[in-house]
Order: structure tokens, then C-alpha cells, then sequence
């Protein structure tokens, strides 16, 4: 396992100060696994300025589909050979098809009955009964045998800076046997690896981050923290390797529990830099899978410039996948330690 990085740097002329030599520094920084770049690049504070959340917020529960009077008259249900019942209900967390499906198992999840939530208060507890209701929901279809029950995947965009169209807590829910590219790349190359070395790509990671400490957060129960050596978001990637689980169906009730509560601590911490508004996605591998482990990645989002709605996404990201982070990793796990103190 190699941590390559290739340091560069660029001289410019400043015209504040008669024309002075200033030089830049940046780095481009090699996934381990899969060999994927992330440029460390544009460096400044970790620091954002928050709308005005009442000003975002007002008026949106009107013609919000997941709100109490109207999610059940609107949102569809599944065919009864998926489903028999065609949406699944826990207390004010409800599960239906997704009206804008990307694979034949979509499924949307709302997290309550509560609108709009911010960031600090995600509860533990709420975060582990939504998991619980797509929990339920993956069982469901691998009872069914479907053909689509081979990677079991939750998607969260929270808010939205991170691609989320409406303010209403919701998860993305979806069995598909077509694994996303990212995630394809990451299977097959861990599956390379163990080839290679008669050993699991995730458990080295975790066993040489724990070692070296520079990225490395702290456990909770078998779910290791870190922040990611080559992170695709502006603000970094925290990843959370669940050791020795292949795949999700295999997370037990602690475990998620554990992801819920590291969830809530990553919050906490990208809060105080004035973050408020997340991507997260599952990433597993299929049953019995040996090169793979269950992980998730929590990716902050923001805006470069909040006043125009500049997306953190430009050209470099959308057309060449090339990513840009503006501080290094190793800066971005110390400002996140605070909240890790517990462990
Ligand atoms: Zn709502």
C-alpha cells in the first residue's frame, strides 16, 4: 500500500507588492487503491459563512411531499409482489418508491415527520430507525430473491448545497446489481490486492491508519474513522471502515449504531467550520465478497461562492473527476479530533 503524493508549485508576480515572487504550493495526491487523483490545492481557512436558515427554510413545508398531511397522499407505493403493503412505516418514518428511480429498487426514506433539522440535531437514535426502515427494506427484497439484491446501498444528501431538492431529512434507498463506478473501481481493485497480497485491502488501511495516526480518528466498536488521504470534497472526506463486514446486510444493530453516533460527531465538527450540508453513501461489497468491507463516506459540501450559488463542483470535478481539497487531510483530522476525544 503506497501513499504517493506529487508536490508542485507555481510562481506569480503580485502587483500589491511591487511586483513580488510568490510562490504556491499544491500537491496531487494518489488513492492507495484505486489510483484515483485529489489535488490539495487552494488553500484556506476551513471556514464558512451559514445562510439565514429561517429565510431558506420559510414556506418550503407547504409543497413538501415528505411533510405529515401530505406523504401519504402523494408519495407512490410499490407493486404488491415487492412490497404487499406498497410503503413501509415505522412511527413517522416512511419508505416508498422513488418517483425519480435510477435503478429498478429505488426507494426514498424520510427520516420523521420534522421538516427541516439542523445539522447538530440529527440524533443518534433517528439516524439508526431510518437506517433500520432500509434495513427492513433491503431484507424485504432479498426475501424476495430478487435479481437487483446484490449491493445494498444508502445515499444521503442533506440539504441543498449537497444535491438534496428539498429541506425534508430523506434518504436514498436502492438494491441494484449495477454498482456505481467509484465503487465498482474500489471492488476490483480490492480485489486485485488481495491477490496480490493474500491480504484485504480495508483491513491494511485500517491497521496502517491506526499505526500512523496522522488521518486516523478513533473506533467505535469495529467501525474505524479517518480522514481520507485523497478526499474528493472541498472541505476533505471522513471514511468509516466497518472491520470484518463484507457487506451491509452483515452490519449488526451495534454497528449501526456506531456508524449513527461517528455520523453525529462528524457533524458536530464540520458545524463549527460553518459547514451545513453533507453527501454520504454506502459503499459494499456483494455477499461473501472477501476483498471487500463495508464502508461509508461522509463528504461535506458547500458553496464557493454563497451569494451566486456557486457549486463546489466545476469543470475540473464534473468532466474530469479530478477533485480539489482545500486543506490537507492530516489539518482537516485535527480539526475534527475534538469530537473523536471520547474514543
Ligand atoms: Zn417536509
Amino acid at each position: 500500500m503506497e501513499f504517493i503524493a506529487t508536490r508542485k508549485e507555481t510562481q506569480i508576480l503580485n502587483p500589491a507588492k511591487d511586483l513580488a515572487l510568490r510562490s504556491i504550493p499544491s500537491e496531487i495526491r494518489v488513492d492507495p487503491l484505486t489510483g484515483r487523483t485529489a489535488r490539495i490545492c487552494h488553500f484556506m481557512k476551513l471556514q464558512w459563512q451559514k445562510p439565514d436558515f429561517d429565510q431558506l427554510v420559510a414556506g418550503t413545508e407547504k409543497t413538501c411531499p415528505f411533510c405529515p398531511d401530505k406523504v401519504l397522499k402523494i408519495t407512490p407505493l410499490f407493486p404488491r409482489e415487492i412490497l404487499p403493503e406498497g410503503r413501509l412505516i415505522d412511527e413517522d418514518r416512511i419508505l416508498f418508491p422513488n418517483i425519480a428511480p435510477y435503478d429498478t429498487l429505488g426507494a426514498v426514506a424520510t427520516m420523521g415527520d420534522r421538516h427541516y433539522i439542523p445539522m447538530t440535531e440529527i440524533s443518534v437514535e433517528r439516524i439508526v430507525r431510518s437506517f433500520n426502515l432500509a434495513f427492513d427494506f433491503f431484507r424485504r427484497v432479498e426475501a424476495v430473491d430478487h435479481p437487483e439484491a446484490v449491493y445494498h446501498l444508502i445515499n444521503w444528501n442533506y440539504m441543498p448545497p449537497a444535491g438534496s431538492s428539498l429541506i425534508h431529512p430523506h434518504l436514498q434507498v436502492f438494491s441494484t446489481a449495477s454498482a456505481p463506478n467509484l465503487m465498482r473501481q474500489e471492488l476490483d481493485a480490492a480485489k486485485g490486492y488481495l491477490e496480490a497480497n493474500q491480504s484485504n485491502y480495508w483491513e491494511d488501511l485500517v491497521a496502517h491508519e491506526k499505526a500512523d495516526r496522522e488521518r486516523y480518528l478513533g473506533a467505535i466498536g469495529r467501525t474505524h474513522w479517518m480522514s481520507a488521504y485523497a478526499p474528493m470534497g472541498v472541505a476533505g472526506d471522513v471514511l468509516a471502515v466497518v472491520s470484518g463486514a463484507r457487506s451491509t446486510l452483515e452490519l449488526t444493530d451495534q454497528d449501526l449504531r456506531d456508524l449513527a453516533d461517528g455520523l453525529t460527531r462528524l457533524m458536530a465538527g464540520y458545524d463549527r467550520m460553518g459547514i451545513y450540508s453533507f453527501n454520504m453513501n454506502f459503499f459494499t461489497g456483494a455477499k461473501d465478497d472477501a476483498a471487500a468491507r463495508f464502508h461509508l463516506l461522509f463528504s461535506p459540501r458547500t458553496f464557493f461562492n454563497q451569494a451566486l450559488g456557486a457549486t463546489d463542483v466545476g469543470a475540473l470535478r464534473n468532466l474530469f473527476n479530478e477533485t480539489i481539497c482545500m486543506a490537507f487531510p492530516e489539518e482537516i483530522k485535527t480539526m475534527l479530533e475534538p469530537d473523536f476525544d471520547l474514543l
